[in-house]
């Protein structure tokens, strides 16, 4: 047995490998030892290999699917290997002591699953394989658990944000390719190859050319055929389902990097949960598979007007109607998930009950096509769903008349093909049927003829059907001639069979094996009929979704007073009454009200630095205005009571180092690296937010490095930027930046204590309140006391110096000269320094002043 477990556990690699002994999966060795510790089981052992006791865990194979989904989080992947014949064919085949042959019959990773158990319903798992031919990198993406993929190339430098926007759980790449920029599951480099990925291709969808799917780069292929190959190599040569790949150009998408989309909370807040996500606060879809759309719409929202546009008329339309979209949100909840059942079944997983949800999912599509059908107001997106959500008549018809209404989940049992639907397999059921009716009249004829009142007809697995009576009154039937045969003694019972007894019992097997086996064969022809119209299905599937999308924003909006965002060329950001709707939600929770505040940026005046105290709004008015721009983009309306929005090709956010210090590099260093990041890549067209860039260092460094950062954003990059600090000194940059102006957060002094107002106005902040806001986090009174009294001493010093930023207002744009300058002042210090005043003849002293504002 150890021979054959050390074969399999070669052929699993680095999976855990689940090896099946009867009614358990058991795991060996340092598997034993990872998965004991993960699922906080027993670690026992069993026999020794090599003179040491083998360590070995287990879990009970009917409970697995919880255990397996422990694991997969726990970031492991799994190879199951199953008794692959029974013990008795082991034993015709090899002798009375033979073992029970085993395969590895699939593998569970995280980006491969499909059962329901193991997915959230509402979140996509998408699986990526990377890889770079000729410095350009080809990323393959797909969900197979409803069969969509999506082929891209990108730069090397932009893999990262790339694969953020995807969300994939799982990535493979090339072995051996050094260069890879992250942690890939290493797969075997020659299935990377640009001909492999377009043979595989070809095979998967039946096609002798890929024209007909578009225009795809050899990186993108190549990647494919590694995408493809690996899920070959998991399902051990089951393909699952995989529509048609779509081509996802960068130039689509509104490009957002990891940094960005960490510090947005798009899909996960910085805790990690969804709770706390913008998707969380946005998210009224009905269905799983609406809330994934709408996940997929947020990471990636587009830049092309006329797409956004449509997606906005659609949700305007089910805007104005309530009715409608009450309805229709009524039939979309009662729809089961599709795509995820097609895609169980095309990876031949599927269940009976899957066939069902096939059927009434499909039902309900045509349901809402014929609902909507004679409208005459539909807009142009609707107008192009509506066929797809109409066409599959025959095969709903056709699992109508095959299935129950409720079909199991399980097959072994039979009983999922509806009646009147096979009459041979009526007439089977019919047999079995009278049969049993026959055993039960024969429990009654069997107590007449015994006298026997508390004789039972039983059935268990291991005996079948038997005639059970008290012991006490067991003797008679004992008698050689009394037409019972013995089975079986029990405390307090005996067990008997009999002719006729036996006779029924064997028709019922019969006729039941019979009826297991036609319906088994029903079964299979059903999944073929769902596999070839697998990508019909599929497109209905993602049709409903969008539906369910469109109604959800519509719902939300209508909800939360929101309006529908004016998308435009122009450079602007004019956002009238806007909100953060995460806050907003979180306020209002707490019955605290939301302050909306308006945001003007034009092209003459396109950044905004904002000032005010800490805790004063200045991270939430930045963000909300991010976030309105992105859920515009993604078609949705957004919390403000308008918004006139100027399309926006690239978003970044940064906030300040000490805002997020969770991540293990020297955080005022990432603070620089992001930032480097922005001013490399923002465009005229960019929308930046910027949120007390500069605090991870020492304030001279800091305001050092803010002021510069502005100045390069304002002249260099041009874009429209939100700019938060609180160095009161780079208000001076208003002197010489024309599209510059000044903002802060309210906040006003009363009796003594500090009122936030969270409202932007114009101007500069005239202070910074940060004693007030210690005091209100409830610093301890004498050491505010105390802060005071220095806080005193280092604005008279200040005043007398004429402040931090006193001459920066002056400082040429990016000149080497202000080095110079700086190195003058720093030699007339030091020689004003070295300078004995009391020994200088009034003489001395008037030739050096002539001299030094000669070198001045
Ligand atoms: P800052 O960046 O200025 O330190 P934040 O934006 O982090 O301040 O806001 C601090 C807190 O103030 C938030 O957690 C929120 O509770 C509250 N807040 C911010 N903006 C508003 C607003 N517009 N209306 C009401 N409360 C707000």
């Amino acid at each position: 047995m150890m021979a054959q477990y050390l074969a399999l556990k070669a052929e699993a690699g680095d999976c855990l490998l689940f090896y099946r002994m009867g009614d358990f999966f058991e795991l060996f060795f340092d598997d034993a030892k990872q998965a004991a510790q993960i699922l906080d089981i027993a670690l026992t052992s069993r026999g020794e290999h090599m003179g040491v006791p083998i360590p070995m865990c287990g879990v009970p194979v009917h409970s697995a699917e919880g255990y397996l989904a422990r694991l997969i989080k726990a970031g492991c992947r799994v190879a199951i290997a199953e008794q692959v014949e029974t013990p008795e064919e082991a034993k015709r085949r090899g002798g009375s002591k033979a073992l029970v042959a085993r395969d590895i019959v699939r593998f569970v990773t995280a980006g491969t699953l499909t059962e329901e158990a193991l997915l959230e319903p509402r979140r996509a798992n998408v699986l990526a394989a990377v890889c770079e031919v000729r410095g350009t990198c080809g990323i393959a993406a797909c969900d197979i658990s409803t069969g969509r993929m999506a082929l891209e190339d990108c730069e090397p430098g932009r893999l990262g944000a790339a694969l953020a926007r995807l969300g994939a759980t799982e990535i493979v790449a090339p072995d051996g390719w050094t260069a890879c920029p992250l942690d890939g599951i290493p797969r075997p480099a020659s299935t990377f190859t640009s001909d492999g990925g377009e043979a595989r291709l070809k095979a998967v969808h039946g096609v002798s050319t890929l024209d007909g799917f578009g225009q795809f780069s050899r990186a993108m292929l190549a990647a494919a055929g590694g995408l493809i190959a690996y899920l070959d190599h998991v399902g051990r040569g089951k393909l699952p389902l995989l529509l048609p790949p779509v081509v996802l150009g960068q130039a689509a998408h509104l490009a957002m990097d990891e940094a960005t989309r960490g510090s947005l909370e798009i899909l996960v807040s910085s805790q990690g949960t969804r709770k706390g996500s913008l998707v969380e606060a946005l998210d009224r879809c009905v269905t799983g598979a609406g809330a994934r759309q709408l996940a997929e719409d947020l990471a990636a929202p587009l830049t092309d007007a006329g797409t956004i546009e449509a997606r906005l008329d659609l949700v305007q339309w089910l805007y104005d109607d309530a009715l409608l979209r009450g309805d229709l949100r009524a039939v979309l909840r009662a729809a089961p998930d599709v795509g995820r059942a097609l895609g169980r079944i095309v990876a031949g997983r599927g269940s009976p009950r899957d066939l069902g949800q096939l059927r009434d999912g499909l039902a309900e599509a045509r349901r809402i096509h014929d609902h909507l059908q004679h409208r005459q107001d539909r807009p142009a997106l609707m107008d192009a769903l509506l066929p797809v959500l109409a066409g599959h008549g025959a095969l709903v018809d056709l699992f109508s008349r095959a299935l129950v209404p409720s079909p199991p989940t399980e097959r072994n049992q039979g009983g999922y093909i509806a009646e009147g639907y096979d009459h041979a397999l009526d007439e089977l059921r019919r047999i079995s049927g009278d049969a049993r009716r026959a055993i039960a009249a024969l429990e009654a004829k069997y107590r007449d003829q015994t006298g026997i009142a508390a004789l039972k007809v039983r059935h268990n697995g291991v005996l079948g059907y038997f005639i059970e009576v008290p012991a006490a009154k067991a003797d008679p039937l004992m008698a050689p001639d009394s037409g019972f045969t013995h089975r079986q003694t029990m405390a307090g019972a005996v067990r008997f069979n009999a002719v006729a007894l036996h006779a029924e019992a064997s028709r019922i097997a019969e006729a039941g094996g019979h009826a297991l086996a036609a319906e088994e064969a029903h079964f299979e022809e059903l999944v073929g009929v769902a596999v070839k119209a697998s990508q019909a299905i599929a497109a209905t599937a993602a049709a409903l979704a969008r539906i369910d999308v469109a109604a959800a924003l519509a719902e939300r909006a209508a909800e939360g007073g929101w309006a529908r965002p004016d998308v435009v060329e122009e450079a602007c950001l004019d956002v009238k009454g806007g909100r953060h709707p995460v806050v907003e939600a979180a306020l209002a929770s707490k019955g605290e009200r939301f302050v909306a505040n308006d945001c003007r940026l034009l092209p003459q005046d396109r950044l905004w630095l904002v000032g005010g105290p800490n805790m004063g709004g200045k991270s939430t008015f930045l963000r909300q205005n991010a976030l309105i721009v992105l859920l515009a983009q993604a078609g949705s309306f957004v919390p403000a009571e308008a918004a006139r929005i100027g399309l926006v090709d690239r978003l970044f956010s940064r906030v300040g180092a000490s805002d997020n210090l969770a991540r293990g590099r020297s955080t005022f260093m990432v603070e620089m690296v992001e930032t480097a990041a922005i001013l490399a890549q923002a465009t005229e067209r960019s929308f930046v937010i910027l949120d007390e860039v500069g605090r991870g260092t020492s304030t001279y460094d800091g305001l050092a490095l803010a002021w510069a950062v502005v100045e390069a954003v304002h002249g260099v990059n041009k874009c429209r930027c939100l700019f938060a600090t609180h160095y009161h000194e780079l208000a001076r940059l208003a002197e010489s930046c024309e599209a510059l102006s000044l903002h802060h957060v309210r906040a006003r002094e009363w009796k003594g204590d500090l009122v936030l107002l969270h409202e932007v106005a114009e101007g500069p902040a005239d202070r910074s309140y940060g004693l007030a806001v210690a005091k209100l986090a409830g610093v301890p009174a004498p050491v505010v006391a105390r802060a005071k009294a220095v806080l005193e001493r280092l604005e008279k010093g200040r005043a007398e110096t004429g402040g931090l930023a006193a001459g920066l207002g002056d400082l040429p744009l990016f000149a080497a000269a202000a080095e110079a300058r700086a190195d003058l002042v720093d030699s007339l210090r030091d020689r004003l320094r070295g300078l004995d005043v009391d020994a200088l003849s009034p003489r001395e002293a008037l030739d050096l002043l002539y001299e030094l504002k000669r070198e001045a």
